[in-house]
């Protein structure tokens, strides 16, 4: 009786022993460990025993060795390669949430491998040989920059938005606008976020208009602060309105509780000469009469993530000593990129040296002239199995800032000879590094704005690979 394959292919199966004496084994044995290759090995069998029983074939005794040698080598390499990685973003989204925000300065970056390698005086005051302050070290370039008389910095904004509340108003009202009680992304509700704090939200107005008299008429002896929310990453058209920062910081002052304003973004410098219009600078809301500010740091700012808040001295100085302060205070890599960025702003230097700034201020021509020198190196690249086309489009500034404006850009389209936009766009996805794009109209487009020049080759070597 003739043995079935599969019976036969079974008898033919390695053991895990004798697998483990096989070069290619050892050698990976070498760079990780014997036991880890022999747990490899053992579920690689296992497996293919499965599909085997299955009825899968190979052709002989070597072809199954050798594909059970493949797929350890595939175990490893993915074992080795970092889980969060670097990868390029040609989506025209500048401060991509899902991307990891804002790419730091190289001053930024190399404060924080500094920090990272030595000892800080992050708690120590080397003046006077006694414990320090973490929270003092950095305050006078925020104040500086914002025109506050104190600041703090925590883990994010949430958590600026959390310890603000919780010591302004923790079982008391807060009032604020229908209007702006939003949800931020990844499913950050700024009413829950306000109700974990402990304060109680005394919602005004209608989703599209409130009005100064709607807070002064729900001011009570329980109103301990008045919020304004930046709306973030939608905006209301058509009939709306809302009272200006200076008419809150009235009602407020009358009843004699801060005014606090979560500025979502924030920024530092004026945007509106790149196109961005309506975020202000956080100093211009203090100077409309604020109490209390926030903002991110890995925003507009171009920072790491962290979350500012600045503003009067009693309140600042109350969210210092709050004990929450310690479960919500920044480390210090986060201190010190924090430092680098401010210290360009504070220069002068932000739209040379912060990337996110400088990714704003590209106007389309730049990156016109960019995608016009770009697009025949990748088509030759390619070997022409791709053809592109320069296209106006645009780029948005992302991390909810500046809703519903866009800046203008020139997109490069992609069209590939043998395969969809849609296999092109996984293909780059699962590449080293990954590329991140988009699709418009079945054509892949690449918008430069957010590939650094120093990346370009990088994307082009991936799009080789990807085609
Ligand atoms: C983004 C944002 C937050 C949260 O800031 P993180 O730094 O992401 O924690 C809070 N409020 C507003 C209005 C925002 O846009």
């Amino acid at each position: 009786m003739k043995a079935s394959p599969t019976s036969s292919l079974l008898r033919q199966l390695p053991s895990v022993d004798k697998l483990l004496q096989e070069g290619a084994a050892e050698e990976i044995a070498r760079k990780t460990s014997h036991e880890r290759v022999r747990d490899w090995l053992r579920s690689i069998v296992d497996e293919i025993r499965e599909e085997i029983l299955r009825h899968a074939v190979w052709e002989s005794e070597a072809e199954l060795r050798s594909e059970i040698l493949g797929r350890l080598a595939g175990r490893y390499e993915q074992s080795v390669r970092p889980r969060l990685r670097r990868v390029i973003n040609a989506t025209g989204v500048i401060v991509h949430t899902n991307l990891g925000r804002a790419p730091l300065s190289e001053a930024a970056i190399e404060a924080v491998g500094r920090t990272a390698r030595y000892y800080t005086n992050l708690e120590y005051d080397l003046a006077a040989g006694v414990r320090g302050k973490r929270d003092r070290l950095i305050e006078n370039l925020i104040t500086g920059m914002t025109g506050a008389e104190r600041a703090i910095v925590v883990n994010n904004n949430a958590a600026a938005v959390l310890l603000a509340l919780n010591t302004l108003a923790f079982g008391y009202e807060v009032i604020v606008s229908r209007g702006e009680l939003v949800e931020i992304g990844g499913g950050f509700r700024v009413p829950e976020v306000m109700q974990k704090s402990g304060a109680i939200l005394r919602e005004v107005g209608t989703t599209n208009k409130t009005r100064a008299a709607d807070y002064r008429n729900a001011l009570s002896a329980e109103t301990r602060a008045v919020l304004r929310v930046h709306p973030s990453n939608f905006r209301i058209e058509g009939f709306t309105e809302r009272p200006s920062l200076e008419a809150l910081a009235e009602v407020a002052q009358s009843a004699g509780i801060p005014l606090y304003e979560d500025l979502g973004s924030g920024c530092l410098i004026p945007l509106g000469a790149y196109g961005l219009t309506g975020e202000s600078p956080a100093r211009d809301s203090l100077l409309a009469g604020a109490d209390v500010i926030s903002f991110s740091g890995d925003k507009l700012l171009g920072g790491p993530q962290c979350g500012v808040l600045a503003g009067k001295q009693q309140y600042i100085d109350a969210m210092r000593s709050n004990p929450l302060m310690r479960a919500l205070r920044a480390d210090k890599m986060t201190y010190a990129a924090l430092e680098a960025t401010l210290r360009s702003y504070a220069d002068g230097r932000a739209a040379a040296d912060v990337p996110v700034v400088r990714m704003l201020a590209a106007s389309k021509d730049e990156i016109r002239r960019r995608a016009e020198a770009f697009a025949p190196c990748l088509i030759e690249q390619c070997e022409s199995k791709i053809s592109a086309q320069l296209l106006d489009g645009e780029s948005v500034a992302g991390g909810g800032a500046a809703p519903g404006q866009t800046l203008p850009t020139t997109l490069i389209a992609i069209t590939h000879r043998d395969v969809s936009a849609g296999e092109l766009l996984t293909r780059l996805r699962a590449s080293d590094p990954p590329v991140i794009a988009r699709i418009e109209d079945d054509r892949l487009v690449l918008d430069l704005r957010t590939v650094d020049p120093s990346d370009e080759q990088a994307l082009i070597d991936t799009f080789f690979k990807a085609s």
